[in-house]
């Protein structure tokens, strides 16, 4: 298997580089914001528990997402590879990645990181919100606290990829054909 985590605060480009990377490396894509929105949009038990933190800009509770990521693992066993878009979050979701994933006989190949300036990502998903229909970016307040709660909580998932030698910065401003170039240089040197 060969597995990648697309990094990057919220706003990042995560989302549009994913659906051509998973298009290119017939990856499974596993965005955790995706599937919470899809249980809020069914409106099931964990959806509507999600909801309220999502809406708050705060983080789902570690256990909850990482149920939802070995269930959607469950479901895809013959993927061949997965890309992680979204997920980990914190470094006991990124723990628990490393032993699931430890279970397959496989690990993570990758970490990318877009990196991008906070007024561009500001300013990107005040727009995104204006067409997304995502009520967590239209509220300026709600997107500084997941900001916030990016530098706090999600920045430890960084270190733990440094530590293990797997962690690489990309530059997340530019064009996305430029963007999505630089990823496949850094992906293909992984593969080969
Ligand atoms: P995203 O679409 O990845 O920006 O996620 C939107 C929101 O879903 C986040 O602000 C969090 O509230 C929640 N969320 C998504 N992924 C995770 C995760 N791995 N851990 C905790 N909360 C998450």
């Amino acid at each position: 298997m060969f597995n990648l985590i697309l990094f990057g605060p919220p706003g990042s480009g995560k989302g549009t580089q994913s659906d051509k990377l998973v298009e290119k490396y017939g990856l499974k894509h596993l965005s955790t914001g995706n599937l919470l929105r899809q249980e809020i949009a069914d409106k099931t038990p964990l959806g509507l528990e999600a909801k309220s933190f999502i809406d708050k800009g705060q983080l789902v509770p570690d256990e909850v997402v990482i149920g939802m990521v070995d269930s959607f693992f469950e479901l895809h066993k013959d993927a061949k590879g997965f890309l992680f878009d979204g997920f980990p979050r914190t470094a006991a979701q990124a723990v628990a990645l490393d032993k699931l994933l430890d279970l397959k006989e496989t690990g993570i190949a990758a970490v990318l990181a877009l990196e991008v300036g906070e007024e561009e990502l500001v300013k990107r998903l005040l727009n995104r919100g204006i067409t997304s229909g995502r009520s967590d970016d239209t509220n300026e307040e709600v997107i500084r606290k997941r900001f916030a709660v990016y530098s706090t909580e999600t920045s430890a998932v960084a270190e733990h990829y440094k530590a293990a030698h797997k962690f690489k910065s990309i530059k997340g401003e530019g064009s996305v054909d430029a963007i999505f170039d630089s990823l496949c240089a850094a992906i293909d040197k992984k593969m080969n």
